[in-house]
């Protein structure tokens, strides 16, 4: 059951997805070779606290931290530590998830560690392009495959593999409800109503789809070991054109 988000709760996830903006605002100022996704972990839930909000996924099925830091070849849901140091010419997936007034804001960004190579380069600006051309897709009339086809236009345009498990989501008084977004056309004809919340978040790879879950039950990971990229916002369908509330 999808649900339609009223005027006071749009204004609330507005003011969610403020805070998660910020929260990005402050890691790309920090983002640096040497630093460890523990200490990005820590300015995180240090601007989360500041803005009077919940960090949406510490304790999250026992998730234990306020963000999620996937480097290079890792997808989604890695879980920051002392000893992951990024270095010079990584990739890194940092996601973020803030409630506010109980609704949320949900939203990943990629970053490049310095300078990164022509090709992974091309990966993360073709998949934000790939998050722009669903979000575009994200208005009343319209149906949920509209947006899995346009990001999968995207990524087939330029060979790149398509995240099969992991996807975009209703949001809003939880992180995750109703709908499920495939990032790629399964034919699904649900239509788009005014006030509909999805956090769409395209996760591409340079390489093959398949991914893995590792042994700490949380971090996902190519097979082949290629990197992959990931671009997140929450959106919310209007009469006015698509919402980005996770923007600044
Ligand atoms: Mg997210
Ligand atoms: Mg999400």
């Amino acid at each position: 059951m999808i649900n339609r988000k009223s005027r006071d709760e749009i204004k609330k996830m507005i003011h969610a997805g403020h805070i998660v903006a910020l929260v990005h605002e402050k890691m790309k100022e920090v983002l640096e070779p040497g630093i460890s996704t523990k200490e990005l972990d820590n300015y995180a839930m240090k601007v989360i606290k500041e803005n009077r909000a919940i960090p949406t996924f510490l304790g999250y099925n026992g998730f234990p931290a306020s963000i999620c830091t996937s480097i290079n070849e890792q997808v989604v849901h890695g879980i920051p530590s002392e000893n992951a140091i990024v270095k010079e010419g990584d990739i890194i997936a940092i996601d973020v998830g803030a409630t506010y007034g109980g609704m949320v804001g949900d939203s990943a960004w990629s970053y490049e560690v310095g300078k990164v190579s022509p090709e992974v380069h091309k990966l993360m600006e073709t998949t934000k392009e790939s998050l722009f051309a669903g979000i575009e897709q994200m208005k009343p009339g319209n149906t949920l495959d509209d947006i899995s086809k346009a990001i999968e236009a995207v990524a087939n345009r330029e060979g790149y593999g398509i995240v099969r498990q992991y996807g975009g989501h209703g949001v809003g008084h939880v992180m995750h409800e109703d709908p499920f977004l495939y990032n790629y056309s399964v034919g699904d004809k649900t239509l788009i109503k005014s006030g509909y919340a999805i956090a769409i978040e395209p996760m591409l790879n340079l390489g093959g789809d398949d991914v893995f879950v590792g042994a700490d039950e949380w971090l996902v990971s190519t097979v082949d070991g290629k990197p992959s990229a990931h671009f997140e916002h929450t959106v919310i369908a209007t009469d006015d054109g698509p919402i980005i509330t996770t923007k600044l």
